[in-house]
């Protein structure tokens, strides 16, 4: 009997050729041919997994949710539990069967209202996150009606196309998170007296947008580029966040609360308020009487408020956050193998600080560079291996590097 010839069924290469050469019942395949295949299939998997939408999106419980953004994000306890509730129910839409006789999920946009440095930015990008779907941040104090100085609404999408590098499909199923959409309010009552391109004008251009259409986007965004090729982006399945400070509303509540008390007679239901904090009685009615038009309230249909940081809450957001600041400067002085600690009560001092001079939770921030730049600059030179704030020590670096400039701001 001739001798077996070894070689590969597929590419023919002899075994002497291969590093490995594996047998089949009638048939050999090489290392080669097996990576190449594993190639073949690993593409192959991924084309049909961003073709069916939503396909390779792990849906998670709203608990799950919940239990990912904490991780994050310190109190704003409603916000948080509505939040997931919107996300799950958005992607559970993404993932049902589109069949007609169904009874169609519509979108879950939202809309936060809160103090700026609140953690509204935050929150949506930790959605982001957890879901790996790109995200696009844009202000809305930017967008003007199309045909006037500014950017048009479709630039949103420009954003979006770039955050999921230009794979349509990915944009198709990101967030978008629209900041200040309070400074888009109609500016009067009387909408005909003057064309309102940046305020009315805008939200009606975003109103497409929000619901779900087909839009013609130019990829390099804006008016620069004139013959780039539109790119069809379709926003069905866009999940749009909005966020605002809107500044004056509480008025708006407290004005509709004394209505309401004073209608059931009742004084028990006007004690109950809490006067600090009176965001979290707000209804879709406020905000329309702040200036959003109904129809973009009506596309923006969850409302959740977002608390004021508060003296706990700021201590927490120092620690606690998985990319806490106080955890950012230990990693960093780690690197330079200086053990880095913090007191309690210069962590105390920090946030009386940024209470005193209304820093919010983003002053956080700039108070702790002021505390630390000297010892970030001195101490990679130096053989001083550990580092030890207290709050004298807080209280000098500041007095030094921020207190002055701070006082002379107010
Ligand atoms: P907003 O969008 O409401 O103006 P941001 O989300 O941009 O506020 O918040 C600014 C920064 O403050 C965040 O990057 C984060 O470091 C911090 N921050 C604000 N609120 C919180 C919070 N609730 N939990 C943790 N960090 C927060």
């Amino acid at each position: 009997m001739a001798k077996e010839k070894l070689e590969c069924s597929f590419c023919g290469r002899r075994k002497a050729e291969t590093n490995l050469l594996i047998a089949g019942i009638d048939a050999h395949i090489c290392d080669r041919c097996i990576e190449q295949a594993h190639g073949i299939i690993v593409e192959e998997l991924k084309t049909q997994a961003t073709s069916k939408l939503g396909s390779d999106l792990v849906l998670r419980k709203p608990k799950e949710i919940r239990a990912f953004l904490d991780e994050y994000v310190i109190g704003q306890e409603q916000t948080k539990k509505v939040m997931s509730v919107a996300v799950y129910n958005h992607y559970k839409r993404l993932m049902q069967p589109t069949e007609a006789n169904e009874v169609e999920i519509e979108k879950s946009n939202i809309i936060m209202v809160g103090q700026t440095g609140t953690g509204k930015t935050l929150v949506a990008k930790t959605i982001a996150r957890m879901l790996d779907v790109p995200l696009a941040i844009v202000d809305a104090t930017v967008l003007t009606e199309a045909g006037y100085v500014g950017e048009d609404v479709e630039s949103i999408l420009t954003r979006l196309l770039q955050a999921a590098d230009y794979d349509v499909a990915k944009a198709e199923r990101g967030i978008v998170f629209i900041d200040e959409i309070d400074k888009i309010a109609r500016k009067s009552d009387n909408p005909s007296i003057t064309r309102d391109v940046s305020g009315e004008g805008v939200q009606q251009a975003l109103l497409k947008l929000l619901e779900g259409t087909v839009v013609n986007v130019p990829p390099k965004g804006g008016r620069k580029h004139p013959d780039q090729k539109f790119v069809e982006v379709n926003t069905q399945n866009i999940l749009f966040i909005a966020g605002g400070a809107f500044d004056g509303v509480e008025r708006i509540i407290s004005k509709r609360l004394n209505r309401t008390a004073v209608g059931y007679s009742t004084s028990k239901n006007l004690d109950a308020i809490d006067k600090d904090n009176l965001l979290q009685y707000i209804i879709p009615k406020d905000i329309k009487e702040f200036g959003l038009i109904p129809e973009i309230i009506g596309r923006l249909p969850v409302l959740t408020h977002m608390d004021p940081l508060d003296r706990t809450t700021l201590r927490s957001i120092l620690t606690e956050p998985k990319n806490a600041l106080i955890k950012q400067y230990e990693k960093l002085f780690a690197m330079d193998d200086v053990t880095f600690s913090i007191t309690s009560e210069a962590l105390d001092y920090i946030v009386d600080k940024a209470l005193e001079y209304k820093l919010g939770a983003r002053g956080l921030r700039s108070l702790c560079e002021a505390i630390l730049t000297d010892a970030m600059y001195e101490l990679p030179s130096s053989d001083e291996k550990t580092l030890e704030i207290d709050k004298e020590y807080a209280a000098h670096a500041l007095d030094k590097n921020l207190l002055k400039r701070l006082e002379l701001a107010s």
